[in-house]
């Protein structure tokens, strides 16, 4: 059965002491995960262990890192690779963040590379995928995920794909308030479970969890997470607020 996932996504927000607090705050609010459900917090580099060791041995409850680097270390001066972050217990990374491809012209084809180097290493990536509000106007949204799925996933084994977590985030509902609807979240999810189904096999598009993000809250989780082929959320906003982000992962179906 794939997993449930409620994913927050701090982006570089929060002093330490907020981190912190937050994290306090949110650990006393009553919330259960169930075997198949899991939340995962993917805070900056410099809070990571500090977040780790307070949600140290929290049945389903994970870390995650914004970004990595591809490349095993040396003179990459401000990188971050996947053995460091393995090396402090840190075993998911956002792969492709709408903001990372905008801001810092990461391509499909680098994207690609972080991947290889997440999963040779066993580490989760959750992988972004989502088109800009012109192709969406277009209606050209298909066709852009699938292009985004084909370049930097598409070349991985059964067995590795089956080990992404996907996060589908247009781009036109990312920190805008604007949400999709469920019914287009629901229609682009099970595109994108049909396109992995159809290069690999039904039962491994089964298995891999997609997310929705965009604009994810506490009122409209649950709606968004009930549809058949959205598997839970990467949520920016209001994963900044504790009992916001406790009702969300108690969204989860
Ligand atoms: C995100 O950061 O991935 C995101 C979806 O942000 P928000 O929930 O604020 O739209």
């Amino acid at each position: 059965m794939r997993k449930q996932i409620a994913a927050a996504n701090w982006k570089m927000n929060l002093t330490a002491q907020q981190a912190e607090n937050l994290m306090n705050e949110l650990v006393a609010l009553p919330h259960q995960l169930y075997e198949h459900q899991q939340a995962i917090f993917a805070v900056p580099f410099p809070y990571l262990q500090m977040i780790e060791q307070k949600l140290h041995g929290k049945q389903n409850v994970f870390v995650a890192a914004q970004n990595c680097y591809y490349k095993k270390n040396g003179a990459f001066t401000g990188e971050v690779s996947v053995e460091m972050l393995q090396s402090i217990n840190i075993n998911h990374v956002i792969i492709g963040h709408s903001e990372r491809r905008e801001y810092f012209n990461e391509t499909n084809e680098v994207l690609a590379l972080k991947v290889n180097h997440c999963l040779e290493n066993n580490v989760t990536p959750i992988f972004c995928c989502g088109e800009p509000l012109a192709v969406r106007e277009s209606n050209t949204q298909e066709s852009f995920v699938a292009k985004q799925l084909d370049e930097s996933l598409f070349h991985l084994s059964a067995e590795q794909i089956i080990k992404v977590v996907i996060a589908y985030e247009p781009i036109w509902a990312i920190g805008t308030g604007k949400t999709a609807t469920s019914e287009q979240a629901q229609d682009i999810h099970l595109f994108i479970r049909n396109h992995i189904a159809a290069k690999y096999s039904e039962r491994i598009a089964n298995e891999i969890s997609i997310l929705y993000g965009g604009s994810v809250k506490a009122a409209n989780a649950k709606e968004i997470f009930s549809q058949p082929d959205v598997d839970g959320g990467l949520v920016g906003g209001a994963a900044l607020n504790a009992q916001e982000f406790n009702t969300i992962i108690n969204s989860l179906k």
